[in-house]
Formats: C-alpha cells, structure tokens, sequence
C-alpha cells in the first residue's frame, strides 16, 4: 500500500484493496500533446522576423500586404509567394 494509493482510497471512498487492485499509479511515460496540431500559413516579417499569418489574396489574385501588429514595426509589408509556410504551433 503506497501514499498514493492511501490517499486515492481517502478521496475516493473506496477500500485500498479496491485501489490496489485496480492498480491506480502515476503514469511516467504518458505523452501529453497539449493541443491538437494547428498549422497555419504563415509569412515572415522582414523587420522583425515574428511569423505573421498569411493574408490571403485579393479578388484578382494579387498578393495583399502582410500586417505585422509587434508594436515595434507595426507595418504592413509585401511578400512574394515563396515566402509563405506552414507553422505548426
Ligand atoms: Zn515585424
């Protein structure tokens, strides 16, 4: 009978035979992916570097600025197509 296992008995009400046998532990080796995989596309500012989201195109398929909100550039910014990624976040 471990503390944990005594203290899960505790919360839980139920007898520590119960606990044990049903094998309650902390799990090591669990990988916890935070938030499901997100990619975006993306653009580098060329000012500061931050990835800023891709703007889309314009009715006529010209490219549209890029906004880029660090208050340090603050600017919107032309970008050719072979910059634009996918950024996993
Ligand atoms: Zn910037």
């Amino acid at each position: 009978m471990t503390q944990l296992q005594r203290a899960i008995a505790d919360r839980t009400g139920e007898s520590p035979r119960t606990i044990r046998r049903l094998g309650f532990g902390i799990h090591t080796d669990v990988n916890i992916s935070p938030e499901p995989d997100d990619p975006r596309l993306v653009v580098d500012c060329p000012f500061c570097g931050r990835a800023v989201p891709y703007p889309g195109r314009a009715g006529d398929g010209s490219p549209i600025l890029a906004e880029c909100v660090n208050p340090r550039c603050d600017v919107y910014f032309d970008f050719v197509a072979a910059d634009v990624y996918l950024q996993h976040s």
